[in-house]
C-alpha cells in the first residue's frame, strides 16, 4: 500500500527536502543566479536517481527549465506536473526566528524558505511518483513533470517556451496537477477549478500645459482630477455592476451545481468583515460573497495621482491627472476586447480641454474547470480517499497567469489542489510546511495519480 511505502521512506523524504530548501533560489536576486542552476541541476538528479525518469535541463535566456518524464504507459493518461523550483527574497530577515536556508524542525512545521511554496508542495508530487513506483513497480499513467525558476518574478522563459508548437508537444498532456495553493483547513481538502483573470490599467489626463493659478483661472478651464473622478465614478455602479457597454457578454454564468458546490464552504460573513475592520460589505447583491470573490468580475482603483499633495494647502488647479485601475476577470471575459471597449467608455466620456492617454499595463484571462470534468472528479475521489470526505471545490479571487496560460496552450484540464495552508506564511518571515500536511499532500497526490490513471478516454 501506498501508506507503507510512504511510512518507510518518511526519514529519506525529510532529507531530500531538506537539501531543496538548502539552495537558496531567490530569483528576484541576481547574486543568486549560480543558485538557480544549482537547484535545477539537483532537480534533473533527483528525476534520474529517484524515479529513472529521463530528465533534462531546458536552457533559456534566463534561469532553467527542468523537464522530465517517465517511461511510456502506453493507452494510459498523460499528466504533466508544474512546480517552480525558485522561491520569494527573506527580507526583512531579522524576523526570522531561524536561518531562512536551514531548514528547522519545530512543532512539527519545517521552517524556512520554500518549506510549502513551491519546493516542499513539489516535492510531494515527486515523492508520490516515487511511492507508486515503489509500491507496484511500475506507474499507472505517463508523468511528465515541468519545474521552472522564474514563478515569483513573472515566469518569462516557460511563457516563452510556450509559444513554440514544438515545445507544446513536449509538453503536451491530458491533465495538469499543480500544488501552489492552499487546501481550505488541516482536515479539508480542496480543489480550486476557478481562477479569475487580472488586466490592469493606467489613465492619464492631462489639462493646461502648467498648474495653475485657481482664482486666476477657476470657474473658466476643466480641472483635470475633476474629470479623472468623474469617468471613474461612471464606470462602476452603487451595486458592483460595472458600466461599460459589453462588459458581462461574455461571462459564463454560474451553474446551479456551482453555486451548490461554492455554498459549501464554510464562512462567516460578520466574522470576515471584522477581521478587516468593516461593518458591510459591497457588491452584487444577487450574489453571495463567496460568489462576488471568486466567480463574478470586478474592478477596484488602486491608487489616483494629481494635483497638490504637500502639507497645507495650494490654490491651483493641475495640469495632470492620473489613476492605476484593475479588472478582475472571469471566463470567458478577453483582456484584449476589454481595452477597447474601456478606451470607448472613456473617450466618450473626455471632456473638451482634457488630452486622455489610456496605457495598458499587463493581462491574463481567468479560467474556470467544468466541474463535469473526469479528470477533476478522479482527482476528487482520491483527495476523499485520504481526508474521509470529498474536497471543496474553490474558484479563487486571485490570479495565477502561467498557471491559466499553460493550460490554454496545452488545452488540457487542470487541477489545483494544494496541500499546505494559509496560515504557513508563504513569501513572509518564517515560512513553514507542517509535516502533517506534507506527509498528507504526498498521499493524496499518490491517490489522485490512481485515480487520473483510471479515466477512459
Ligand atoms: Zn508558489
Amino acid at each position: 500500500m501506498p501508506k507503507e511505502t510512504i511510512e518507510k521512506n518518511r526519514r529519506k523524504f525529510i532529507d531530500i527536502w531538506f537539501e531543496a530548501l538548502r539552495i537558496p533560489s531567490i530569483s528576484a536576486e541576481a547574486e543568486h543566479k549560480p543558485d538557480m542552476r544549482r537547484m535545477a541541476e539537483w532537480l534533473v538528479d533527483l528525476l534520474d536517481r529517484e524515479l529513472g525518469f529521463a530528465a533534462h535541463l531546458i536552457e533559456t535566456e534566463t534561469n532553467p527549465l527542468v523537464f522530465g518524464q517517465s517511461p511510456e504507459v502506453p493507452g494510459a493518461p498523460t499528466v504533466l506536473i508544474y512546480g517552480h523550483y525558485d522561491v520569494q527574497p527573506v527580507d526583512p530577515l531579522d524576523l526570522w526566528r531561524t536561518p531562512p536556508f536551514e531548514p528547522t524542525v519545530a512543532d512539527g512545521k519545517v521552517f524556512g524558505r520554500g518549506a510549502d511554496d513551491d519546493k516542499g508542495q513539489s516535492l510531494t508530487h515527486v515523492f508520490a511518483v516515487k511511492t507508486l513506483l515503489e509500491t507496484s513497480g511500475t506507474l499507472p499513467l505517463n508523468v511528465k513533470f515541468i519545474f521552472e525558476g522564474e514563478e515569483e518574478i513573472g515566469s518569462a522563459a516557460l511563457s516563452t517556451f510556450l509559444e513554440s508548437e514544438e515545445n507544446r508537444r513536449l509538453l503536451a498532456a491530458d491533465v495538469i496537477l499543480v500544488s501552489d495553493t492552499d487546501k481550505p483547513a488541516a482536515d479539508e481538502p480542496g480543489i480550486t477549478y476557478g481562477l479569475r483573470g487580472v488586466v490592469g490599467y493606467e489613465l492619464t489626463l492631462t489639462g493646461p500645459n502648467r498648474d495653475l493659478h485657481s482664482g486666476l483661472y477657476g470657474g473658466s478651464v476643466r480641472n483635470p482630477v475633476a474629470a479623472l473622478c468623474a469617468m471613474l465614478a461612471d464606470l462602476i455602479d452603487s451595486d458592483g455592476k460595472i458600466q461599460i457597454p459589453g462588459f458581462y457578454d461574455d461571462v459564463v454564468p454560474l451553474s446551479e451545481r456551482e453555486r451548490a458546490e461554492l455554498a459549501r464552504r464554510p464562512f462567516d460573513e460578520a466574522e470576515a468583515l471584522a477581521a478587516i475592520g468593516l461593518d458591510a460589505s459591497f457588491g452584487e447583491p444577487e450574489y453571495t460573497v463567496i460568489e462576488r470573490r471568486g466567480a463574478r468580475p470586478s474592478f477596484d482603483i488602486n491608487g489616483i495621482t494629481g494635483g497638490y499633495q504637500g502639507k497645507g494647502g495650494k490654490t491651483i488647479i493641475p495640469a495632470k491627472a492620473s489613476a492605476k485601475f484593475t479588472f478582475r476577470l472571469v471566463p470567458n471575459q478577453r483582456p484584449e476586447s476589454l481595452t477597447r471597449a474601456l478606451d470607448a467608455f472613456f473617450r466618450d466620456r473626455l471632456p473638451a480641454g482634457i488630452k486622455m492617454d489610456l496605457n495598458f499595463q499587463h493581462g491574463a484571462g481567468g479560467m474556470v474547470i467544468p466541474l463535469e470534468s473526469p479528470f477533476l472528479q478522479a482527482a476528487a475521489r482520491g483527495l476523499s480517499s485520504v481526508y474521509g470526505k470529498p474536497p471543496l471545490f474553490i474558484r479563487d479571487g486571485g490570479s495565477i497567469p502561467i498557471i491559466t496560460k499553460v493550460k490554454d496552450r496545452l488545452g488540457a484540464d487542470l487541477i489545483l489542489a494544494g496541500a499546505g495552508l494559509e496560515e504557513d506564511g508563504i513569501h513572509s518571515p518564517n515560512e513553514y510546511f507542517a509535516l502533517r500536511d506534507f506527509f498528507l499532500g504526498i498521499e493524496s497526490s499518490a491517490a489522485i495519480l490512481t485515480e487520473l490513471a483510471r479515466v477512459k478516454q
